[in-house]
């Protein structure tokens, strides 16, 4: 190219990046502006790492959600990688120092090039054509800069592989090297004012995601009372603000959302960043207002279904309860519901409301031994265990098949709410309260290792409970059956189809999804709903909202339950006492003749009694 050919590409390209640099660095100064994260650590390393080449170097997560999609995707980013050299010789061209030739390795790579080219440009039509054509809900609302950047993006495959067409200095040839040029400059100060600033924050965003599936982080101090104003942001949250790619699987897995509710997680993290972006992290304004909703924060089940999905590490849990702990801690949230739920558990310790006589008078009835320190397990009970009747059957269904395996087991004398309704309602105050008072019964009791029927308390007294020092050795009782599953009967006949529920605090939480699957084949055909294991569907009752209810939309439990009845199956297993609770309605209102419903303990103790009654 002559001089003045090189001093207009200069002046271009000092252009494209000086504007590229200028939004990138007005998002930077907004990210490092927010509160550090008190609790981060960076170590242990190694998992980061790991994390980061499966899930963007290797789209392992984004293939594997979404499989066509996911596939035209990683198509897209890894011929945008492979892209990268020619792009940098490309430009090296434009000065006279290109530095791959045209013989031996220059040629293989412009020939891979040329393949990656070619898939990328049907790979972003068929994306553009499922966005604009196709409109799956999720991706709306339609953006205008979606097209162009799809249009930008096949335009500069194209300009590529023209070059195979033409001959090497012609007209063409210079027409179509410009035309490559210019797609290329415009593209680059698009990326950061969109949806692409991904591509640049997305692997630091995976590589500094916090710890933890949905884990809740502290809070610091006396000072801190969870997300009221922006000064509460931190910059964690605001790095996963700003890398969000707007792809919407948050939304398409929201059991809110999909049922009419006005909760949309997509618009949660993108109402943090247009926050931010308005306001900024300093500012006194209250974050739920003109881009959050109060009444959105409080219809999540945190059921982490957003959280599992997103492709680029962005945690929506921290930002929903810690927006339910501003508006809670400040006396913002009025909710009768809400309000009748931290007296109820203020004045008796459990979240339905009855005196502790009444689990003394349960336990002795039913002959339940209580924990003194010589038993195999701590038998939890839970509220629902010590005080509903359908948890209550459950949990005596537990104690014989433990009978039956011969494993000891003692409850305590005194147990209160672990307080998991009021962690995820953000009343932070009340659940250490809670939390403090069980583990100094449990302390004192000496335990050792506990077993529980319900994983919300799992999840709370084994990962919640560590803000106030507690190291239970808590699990489920599915994971106890399983391990002893050859001990149990096996029914030889004919066996009757069983369809499992997910419970979201035993799945997405805990990794549990084989071991009920194990115990429930013993006895009867496992059937799955078509949202099963990683996507179960909610049953609508956790995150305090069993005793909140839902006030618009279809229930989500009515939801549930109808995709059970549809599976024909004649029992549907639970392996949560919360699932019970309001599937039972859900199966009410869904069929006239609905199936059995039943927990893994439970089927585990027919089984049980039916053997013994045979013997
Ligand atoms: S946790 Fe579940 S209910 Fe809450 S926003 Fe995420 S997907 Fe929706
Ligand atoms: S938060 Fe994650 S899953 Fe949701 S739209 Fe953004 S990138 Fe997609």
């Amino acid at each position: 190219m002559n001089w003045p050919g090189r001093i207009v590409l200069l002046i271009l390209i000092i252009a494209s990046a000086g504007l590229f640099l200028r939004k990138f660095v007005a998002a930077l100064r907004i990210i490092l502006a927010a509160k550090p994260d008190a609790d981060f650590r960076l170590s242990p390393i190694g998992p980061r790492i790991r994390k980061v080449l499966w899930e963007v170097v290797g789209q392992g997560l984004v293939i594997w959600q979404r499989p066509l999609p996911g596939l035209a995707h990683a198509l897209v980013f890894w011929g945008f990688c492979v892209f990268a050299l020619v792009t940098a010789n490309h430009f090296a061209e434009g000065f006279g120092v290109g530095f791959l030739s045209d013989g031996g390795f220059s040629r293989f790579y412009f020939l891979t090039a040329a393949v990656f080219a070619l898939v990328v440009a049907i790979a972003i039509s068929g994306l553009a054509f499922r966005r604009f054509v196709i409109r799956p809900k999720w991706l709306e609302p339609l953006s205008p800069e979606s097209g162009l950047i799809a249009f930008l993006i096949f335009a500069l495959m194209a300009t590529y592989l023209g070059r195979f067409w033409v001959v090497e200095g012609t007209r063409a040839a210079w027409g179509l090297w410009w035309a490559h040029t210019l797609v290329l400059l415009f593209f680059l100060p698009l990326i950061p004012g969109t949806k692409h600033m991904h591509l640049v924050l997305s692997p630091i965003t995976v590589f500094l995601e916090r710890p933890g599936f949905s884990q809740i982080p502290p809070l610091v101090g006396d000072e801190d009372f969870g997300l009221d104003t922006g000064k509460d942001l931190t910059r964690i949250t605001s790095l996963q603000a700003f890398t969000c790619v707007e792809c919407g699987r948050c939304t398409e897995h929201c059991p809110a959302n999909a049922t009419g509710k006005i909760l949309n997680p997509k618009e949660i993290i993108l109402g943090a960043r247009h926050y931010l972006q308005e306001f900024g992290p300093k500012s006194e304004e209250p974050l739920l207002g003109k881009h959050l909703s109060m009444e959105a924060a409080f219809q999540c089940t945190t059921c982490g279904s957003c959280e599992f999905q997103c492709p680029v590490g962005i945690q929506h849990l921290p930002i929903i309860v810690g927006l339910r702990r501003g508006a809670v801690n400040t006396g913002k949230w009025e909710n009768s519901y809400g309000g009748e739920l931290f007296v109820t558990l203020e004045r008796h310790g459990n979240s339905l409301g009855f005196p502790a006589s009444e689990r003394e008078k349960f336990i002795e009835k039913n002959g339940l031994p209580y924990f003194d320190g010589t038993q195999d397990y701590c038998l939890w009970m839970g509220c629902l265990g010590s005080y509903d009747p359908n948890g209550r059957k459950i949990l005596l269904a537990l104690a014989d098949v433990l009978r039956y395996l011969k494993i000891s087991f003692g409850v305590l004398r005194q147990e209160k709410c672990n307080g998991d309704p009021v962690r995820r309602l953000g009343n932070d105050y009340l659940f250490g309260e809670l939390a403090q008072g069980n583990l100094e019964q449990i302390r004192e009791a000496g335990v050792k290792k506990m077993v529980s029927i319900c994983p919300h308390c799992v999840r709370t007294m084994g990962v919640d409970w560590k803000e106030h020092g507690g190291t239970v050795d808590i699990e489920h009782h599915s994971e106890l059956l399983a391990r002893f599953r050859d001990r149990l009967p096996s029914d030889g006949g004919e066996k009757q189809s069983v369809v499992f529920h997910d419970a979201c605090y035993l799945g997405r939480y805990r990794g549990v999804y084989d071991q009920p699957r194990d115990v429930i084949a013993r006895f009867g055909q496992v059937v799955e709903p078509p949202r099963a294991r990683e996507r179960g569907f909610c049953c609508g009752g956790g995150g305090g909202l069993m005793f909140l209810g839902e006030e618009s939309g279809k229930r989500v439990n009515r939801e549930r339950a109808e995709e059970l009845v549809a599976t024909g199956a004649s029992v549907v297993a639970a392996a949560c006492p919360f699932c019970n609770s309001m599937l039972r309605d859900g199966l009410a209102a869904a069929s006239a003749n609905p199936p059995e419903l039943l927990d893994v303990a439970q089927i585990a103790a027919a089984a049980i009694g039916k053997n013994s009654a045979g013997s």
